[in-house]
């Protein structure tokens, strides 16, 4: 947390605050918000893309990290591959899943960014 409040690594902070939450598979994981300074707030989809990347990683490169991921953070299967799945709501899932596949980041007014 010091890198991008204390140090300024994303920009000024203004204000933080995060929690720690633990999937239903075990894996700690931090929900962060953090208020830049107006100045250095997110403008571009550009800027978003130099600190913000959604991959999962290789597994030629590193297997033992892919495992995890895919096992740990990866939604799913829900759908029609698994109607029963507890985000499924009238035959949908609650949480929009399948998102669709982007090679860009693009800015959004009213809502989160969609990442690439
Ligand atoms: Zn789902």
């Amino acid at each position: 947390m010091d890198d991008p409040t204390v140090h300024g690594a994303l920009g000024k902070s203004i204000a933080q605050v995060y929690t720690i939450e633990f999937q239903k598979r075990g894996l700690p994981h931090a929900h962060i918000l953090i208020v830049l300074l107006a100045a250095d707030k997110f403008s571009t989809s550009e800027h978003i893309d130099k600190f913000v990347c959604a991959e999962i990683p290789s597994s030629i490169e590193n297997l033992r990290l892919h495992e995890i991921v895919a096992k740990c953070l990866m939604h799913g299967p829900c759908g029609i591959d698994n109607p029963g799945a507890p985000c499924m709501k009238a035959g949908q899932c609650k949480k929009m899943f399948p998102k669709e596949f982007r090679t860009e980041t693009t800015m959004n007014v009213s809502v989160y960014p969609l990442p690439k």
